[in-house]
């Protein structure tokens, strides 16, 4: 139960590259941070360096107020969770989970306390007999994360637990997460997962990374709803949010943001100038509509291609002067078909206007 305090940290591998630039993050003790972000941006290095399996080239790293870099893992008090479970396959599930506090020497009576403690909380009780081999592959991540329950760490460091589950017990599985991190509500926890779903869902907050920099902090609606940049905008969110050059011109209060032929009015404050500069607009799929008539839409063009998933119908638009095909995702079954001309409205109040720089105006 601590706070984690990374300061200017830095990593270089052996072969002189920079994989984690200048690290700078505060975690309070309780929170369950998730770090996320694409493969090879560095998030699997910075959790070990946390844990201590990896040095540290640069920078602090205090837990709980004490600098750490020097400190061997096991003197650290922390608890890993890997992808792989790697359960000792001889051990029932019971001394799977009783095997750390045995090699401490902790009594056999503290050790059952904890054990059935973990196991009660972790819906293991009635496996603790069991080998790993009778057990699903949940089941099998929850005694793993039994394992760490029982020694009662400062922090917990989950990587990326649930990537070697199936999609429906990585549902449940991260559920059970969800339950611990409500019943060990003053325990630190930091979750790393390139699954932005999982982002959303368990952290109080995100720590989204690319290609070793931090490119945002904060709780996932504030990604979600302020995106720093285009990154985050098209990193949080699913399908994501459309990104579509455009100029943008600043008449007094009033921004007009152009694409293609066609204009629309925003409230974002970008203090571009009246003859206009070149930047993006960001509109996630769920803000589109289909317009009435060609009067009342922003972005037009031919529909690519039609998704009907029941309850809602995504259309892929090709928009003139715009690479990606726009996305729109609407309510309910549509008429429409490939090779129709759309005419799109937009929600003037979800609407995001990014510079040339893809840096967000606004925030
Ligand atoms: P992530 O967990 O986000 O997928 P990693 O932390 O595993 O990313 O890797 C970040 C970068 O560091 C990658 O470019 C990877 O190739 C590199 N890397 C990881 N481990 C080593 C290592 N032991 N030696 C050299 N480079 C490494």
């Amino acid at each position: 139960m601590a706070d984690v305090k990374l300061t200017h940290v830095k990593k270089i591998y052996s072969n002189k590259v920079e994989v984690l630039r200048d690290i700078n993050l505060d975690i309070k003790q309780g929170e369950f941070i998730v770090f996320v972000g694409p493969s090879g941006c560095g998030k699997s290095t910075l959790l070990r360096m946390i844990s201590g399996l990896e040095e540290i080239s640069g920078g602090t790293l205090e837990i709980d107020g004490q600098v750490v870099n020097d400190i061997p893992p096991a003197l650290r008090g922390i608890a890993m969770v890997f992808q792989s479970y790697a359960l000792y396959p001889h051990m029932t599930v019971y001394d799977n989970m009783a095997f750390s506090l045995q090699i401490a020497k902790v009594s056999k009576a503290d050790i059952d306390t904890q054990v059935r403690k973990a196991a009660e909380m972790l819906q293991l009780t009635p496996y603790l007999d069991r080998l790993p081999k009778a057990l699903s592959g949940g089941q099998r991540q929850r005694v793993a994360i039994g394992r760490a329950i029982v020694r009662r760490p400062k922090v917990f460091l989950f990587d990326e637990p649930l990537s070697n589950l199936d999609a429906a017990l990585r549902v449940a599985t991260r559920m059970e997460i969800a339950n611990l991190k409500e019943s060990m509500p003053d325990s630190t926890m930091i979750y790393v997962t390139h699954d932005q779903v999982e982002a959303m869902t368990l952290a109080d907050r995100i720590v989204l990374l690319s290609a070793g920099n931090i490119e945002q902090v904060g709780s996932p609606l504030e990604l979600y709803e302020n995106p720093a940049n285009v990154f985050v905008a098209k990193f949080i969110g699913s399908p994501a949010m459309n990104i579509v050059p455009c100029q943008i011109a600043q008449t007094g209060e009033q921004t007009k943001v152009t694409v293609a032929d066609n204009s629309v009015q925003t409230a974002v404050n970008t203090a571009a100038s009246e003859q206009g500069k070149p930047g993006f607009f960001g509109i996630r799929p769920e803000d589109l509509h289909v317009a009435d008539s060609e009067e009342q839409g922003f972005l037009s063009g031919k529909v690519f291609f039609v998704e009907s998933l029941g309850e809602s119908t995504l259309l892929y638009v090709k928009v003139p002067g715009c690479e990606e095909l726009v996305i729109a995702k609407l309510i309910g079954t549509l008429p429409t078909q490939r090779g129709d001309l759309v005419h799109l409205t937009a929600d003037a109040q979800k609407m995001h206007l990014f510079d040339e720089n893809e840096l967000a105006y606004g925030r």
